[in-house]
């Protein structure tokens, strides 16, 4: 089925009851403008597919209401006729991209920054920093691949606070600028220095539980590439299969046979979406603390999780609420699980003022809670909340734990 074909039975489904609006993170934070939220998506996308198929185009201004759609997934738990709005979005993406007049302009030069370099800005080289002193098992087939996520979090923080100062115009100048000369994005993008060393310290806290726990790993340090995923989000299908087909190929010349991968996007891109895409993708994706063994002490601790999205709703997969419970008192907001909030930085680099909304609205629900700790397990969700010194990274608590940091 053609992801026109797709789309057109999927927006047929809806019944325009509204149940997917109460629970949409972008509706609000947008002044409840019924194009932010999950029906007026579904809907514009419906009207946008009868413009494609009279007259081949869309003319309708449909661009930041699909762009700006998280792809949580929480409209889709909610909804009686089983329609998914994220999912519409996601596939609208692609359609809006078919136009290159449309696209949007920082996307395109994330896309372009991926193609050419392997890396959403181009600087793929930086990455691999933080393993310098780690010696790793150069013999294994099993790699430990970072997809330079937590890296990337000190640049792109960064850069969507001097987004959010900027007009839109001068932004999309912007990112057309850098698309033509990406060699600037390498002058600019000055990492958040305090944020960057805690990002090294918690890939390096990862690698220490894998160590601890048995696991022999090898690491691809420079070669390693950016795992695709944005391309899929951002709704560039064509470039993100033959992104899957050069990662693949890369594996296999480098004698990969297991991935430990170290975050939600990254797992859902390696175990989910590449296996469906791209032929022969076959290797073994674990997530790390599938693989971490180690004793814990449970502690008189009440922690906050935030669950991330891409973990619960995407897949259905829960591993660090064991962990966690394993070491306090796991405390769940009352948006958890299939009805969870977003934690507003899928928008990030698109809209930074929005993803930045709907982190404070997040961060609010988390903090009631008034537990002593707030725990992430995603490098996004964990830099869009950390508002305060209460936020950690899961791997930051374990670590804790298991060398008695306490
Ligand atoms: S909940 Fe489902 S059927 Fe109802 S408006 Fe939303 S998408 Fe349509
Ligand atoms: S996926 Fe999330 S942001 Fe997008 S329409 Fe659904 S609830 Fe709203």
């Amino acid at each position: 089925m053609s992801v026109i074909e797709d789309l057109v039975q999927e927006t047929e489904k809806c019944i325009n009851c509204g149940f997917c609006e109460s629970v949409c993170p972008t509706l609000p934070s947008k002044n409840y403008r019924a194009i932010y939220g999950a029906r007026g998506r579904v809907f514009i996308s419906k009207e946008s597919l009868k413009e494609v198929k009279s007259h081949g185009r869309i003319t309708l201004n449909i661009e930041d209401s699909i762009f700006s759609c998280l792809e949580c997934y929480s409209c889709y738990y909610v909804c009686p006729a089983g329609v998914n709005p994220g999912r519409v979005s996601q596939m609208m993406r692609n359609v809006i991209n078919r136009d290159p007049s449309r696209r949007k302009p920082v996307a395109e030069m994330i896309v372009s920054l991926i193609m050419k370099y392997g890396n959403p800005l181009g600087i793929r080289e930086k990455m691999c920093s933080w393993a310098r002193e780690i010696d790793f098992d150069d013999s294994s087939d099993t790699i430990l691949y970072t997809g330079n996520m937590y890296q990337l979090m000190p640049y792109s923080s960064f850069l969507s606070k001097i987004e959010a100062k900027l007009n839109e115009k001068t932004i999309e100048n912007m990112a057309r600028l850098i698309k033509r000369k990406p060699g600037i994005l390498k002058i600019i993008a000055i990492p958040d220095k305090i944020m960057m060393e805690r990002m090294e310290k918690i890939l390096l806290d990862i690698a220490f539980l894998l160590k601890s726990s048995g696991i022999k790993f090898r690491y691809l340090g420079k070669d390693e590439p950016y795992s695709g995923a944005f391309l899929y989000e951002l709704g560039y299908l064509e470039e993100f299969i033959e992104y899957g087909k050069y990662i693949r190929d890369l594996f296999i010349s480098k004698n990969v046979k297991n991935i430990i991968t170290i975050d939600p996007h990254t797992h859902e891109a390696f175990k989910v979406l590449y296996p469906m895409y791209v032929d022969n993708f076959n290797f073994r994706v674990f997530y790390y603390l599938e693989l971490v063994n180690i004793p814990l002490k449970k502690m008189d601790e009440n922690l906050v999780y935030h669950q991330p999205c891409h973990f619960t709703m995407h897949e259905d997969f829960d591993i660090p609420s064991k962990f966690i419970g394993s070491i306090g008192n796991v405390i769940l907001p009352e948006r958890n699980g299939k009805s969870n909030f977003c934690c507003g930085g899928p928008a990030e680099l698109l809209y930074p003022k929005l993803a930045n909304s709907i982190s404070m609205v997040r961060f609010k629900q988390l903090k009631e809670k008034n537990g002593n700790r707030i725990v992430t397990a995603c490098p996004i969700c964990f830099t869009n909340l950390s508002k305060d010194s209460t936020v950690f990274d899961i791997a930051e608590l374990i670590y804790q734990n298991y060398s008695k940091k306490y």
